[in-house]
């Protein structure tokens, strides 16, 4: 239609096809489907053992240039090039999305199912609570802080024997250690099941996790930009959005309950007074967090406006988490599409973030190698990158915007562009760019992009107007993904794991940001060598840093240059496995605008219809 009515206007103009007919039709056993209402429903894990034997499908990975704030559309790329494959290539393809936190939502960006007629549906659904799955982690999260603060206070104020006759309770008069509390002994070096063994030594060991008040590095988490919490002066502690938590990022990297489970179990906390890491497990709290977390680990199956699946599961940002969605939902869709099929996964942000980590993080967990790099390009965050003036949510787009500007358009092409193709490049693996047309964009305007994009060593260079019209709008995508999908790829890691954790942060900030070098605030340093200590040098890495310049300055655009990244603080996330240093002024609890998209999200109390989503 034009114009092209609202996203809302358009997902509620669709009725879904009830979730069990597209859980038949996509090959699921009714058995293996735990449905939330009549349009969404959990997948079981089991799937993946029936299919183990079957090959995967082809694995798309859907990144971008630089983004303005408002996005640039690779969620609404991603649905119309699945919508493009399945419905009018005759290609199995499933899409993969993240969850959306309530962050964006509520905050400048709005919800993430898409737009236009590229949308999951029903995208109230997906936008808010979904199946609950960022409920969960924050209360998983949060039953880590309060077991933490727990254990301080009681340690505090009880004997060694007061504290063993709470931890270690008789059953039947017979005093007996449970599963995990047998784990941490043997991890103490405590070779006894026999609670009444224990030398009063054993038993200090045993009941004292003597976590250092001031190396507590766990924080409290909330799924709302709560600028207010980001620093708590009373308890010396601050708030997390939930996205970013480590337990986010363990949903988003676990590839079974069990590796779930070890993960959470792994997790530090804090540190002890003699110097040792303390793990939820230390707290006794593993096995409850798992329980909180065992319908969380199954991803959500939904659809698009054409009917087409779509999994979505977890939700980490691409700025101060590890931008991608599960590692479980794309191997069940790489399973479920087959060997000509294709499974589309979006990075969060620029391809210098999102698509760095997929790669060197995710990747690396799976074991999946992508066939192809999407790259989605917009003609309005060129121009911000070849001078334009800056663009910001709410306000109207300045007229370069509006009116044909080929030399900016050029500009943005010849260093945003060209530098986030390079790193793709860098991975081995054939990039095509995909131009997401917008009704302001010119015929030469869209030429150009096409032209320079092949120029700078893409495979290929499309427009796509998915958006304006569904999956035929995105068929020339389709096709060149197709096509690309069909050559080798040489996919290799950007850096070797076992190089010093300063090396490999050097390495992506000179090598993917550009960065001349890099500086490490004394606390970053100290905090290396612990982590070194503890032998914790052989993950990856995580760097938190800005989504809106390659560089730590988000209003450096284009491809900045002749700068020194400054790592102000490096923290650990053992049970995710990987290393997180914080970028400049990196906040890991974004704000709230002025006005924040809330203002225009209402309900109406007769119909319960939502208003103001997009
Ligand atoms: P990203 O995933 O890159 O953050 P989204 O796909 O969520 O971006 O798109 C951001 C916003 O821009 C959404 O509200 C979407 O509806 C809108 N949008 C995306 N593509 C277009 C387009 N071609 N024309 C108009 N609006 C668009």
């Amino acid at each position: 239609m034009t114009p092209v009515p609202s996203d809302i206007e358009i997902s509620r103009a669709q009725t879904p096809k009830p979730v069990d007919q597209l859980a038949e039709e996509i090959g699921l056993l009714p058995e293996e489907l735990e449905a939330y209402g009549r349009s969404k429903a959990k997948v079981r894990l089991s799937l993946l053992d029936r299919l183990h034997k079957q090959p995967d499908g082809k694995y798309v990975l859907v990144a971008g240039i630089t983004p303005t704030p408002l996005g640039e559309g690779k969620s609404t790329v991603t649905i119309g090039l699945v919508q493009a494959l399945s419905a009018h290539l005759k290609l199995n393809s499933f899409a993969c999305l993240r969850q959306p936190s309530q962050g964006p939502t509520f905050g400048v960006k709005g919800g993430a199912a898409g737009g236009g007629y590229a949308q999951v549906i029903p995208m109230e659904e997906f936008n808010l609570h979904l199946t609950g799955d960022i409920h969960a982690i924050t209360a998983a999260n949060n039953l880590v802080a309060a077991a933490i603060d727990a254990r301080m206070l009681h340690e505090a104020t009880q004997s060694d024997k007061a504290l063993f006759n709470r931890l270690v309770p008789s059953v039947n008069g017979v005093r007996r250690f449970s599963p995990i509390q047998i784990s941490r002994l043997c991890r103490l070096g405590i070779n006894k099941i026999d609670p009444a063994s224990l030398t009063p030594q054993e038993v200090s060991t045993f009941v004292r996790l003597d976590l250092d008040p001031s190396k507590i590095t766990w924080q409290r988490v909330v799924d709302t930009n709560d600028r207010f919490l980001r620093k708590i002066t009373v308890g010396q502690t601050g708030f997390d959005i939930a996205v970013a938590s480590e337990i986010m990022a363990i949903l988003a990297l676990a590839d079974s309950l069990v590796d779930m489970k070890n993960r959470l179990a792994r997790m530090v906390v804090g540190t002890s007074r003699s110097g040792q890491p303390v793990t939820a497990e230390d707290l006794g709290v593993s096995g409850a967090l798992a329980v909180l977390m065992k319908d969380a680990i199954k991803p959500t199956l939904m659809q698009t406006l054409e009917g087409t699946p779509v999994f979505v599961h977890a939700g980490p940002f691409a700025n101060i988490a590890h931008g991608n969605s599960s590692v479980l939902a794309d191997k069940l869709a790489l399973k479920l599409v087959g060997c000509d099929g294709f499974v589309v996964t979006e990075a969060g942000f620029g391809a210098d973030i999102g698509m760095e980590k997929f790669f060197n993080i995710k990747c690396r967990a799976s074991g999946l190698r992508p066939n192809v790099v999407v790259l989605v390009a917009t003609v309005r965050a060129l121009k911000m990158h070849g001078g334009g003036p800056n663009v910001s949510a709410g306000a109207p787009l300045p007229k370069e915007y509006i009116d044909e500007n080929l030399s900016l358009v050029a500009g943005g092409c010849r260093s945003n562009l060209r530098k986030q193709i390079q790193i793709a490049q860098l991975f081995g693996v054939p990039v095509v760019v995909a131009l997401n047309v917008f009704k302001t964009d010119t015929q030469a305007e869209i030429d150009l992009v096409c032209e320079i994009a092949k120029e700078c060593g893409a495979s290929n260079a499309v427009p796509c107007h998915h958006w304006s019209q569904g999956g035929r709008g995105s068929l020339e995508l389709a096709q060149a993904v197709n096509e690309a999908a069909s050559r080798p790829s040489h996919f290799k890691f950007l850096y070797n794991i076992e190089m010093p954790i300063v090396e490999k942060i050097r390495t992506i900030a000179q090598q993917v940001y550009g960065a001349d070098d890099i500086e490490l605030s004394p606390e970053a340093k100290a905090k290396i060598d612990y982590y070194n200590q503890q032998g914790y040098g052989s993950l990856p890495i995580c760097m938190a840093k800005t989504h809106l310049s390659l560089s730590h300055m988000p209003d450096k655009k284009g491809v900045p240059t002749g700068f020194v990244l400054p790592i102000r603080d490096v923290r650990a996330s053992i049970g995710a496995g990987f290393i997180f240093p914080l970028v400049g002024t990196m906040s890991t609890m974004p704000g709230l605008p002025t006005r924040p998209c809330f203002y225009d999200i209402d309900l109406d109390p007769v119909t319960e219809e939502i208003t103001g989503l997009f």
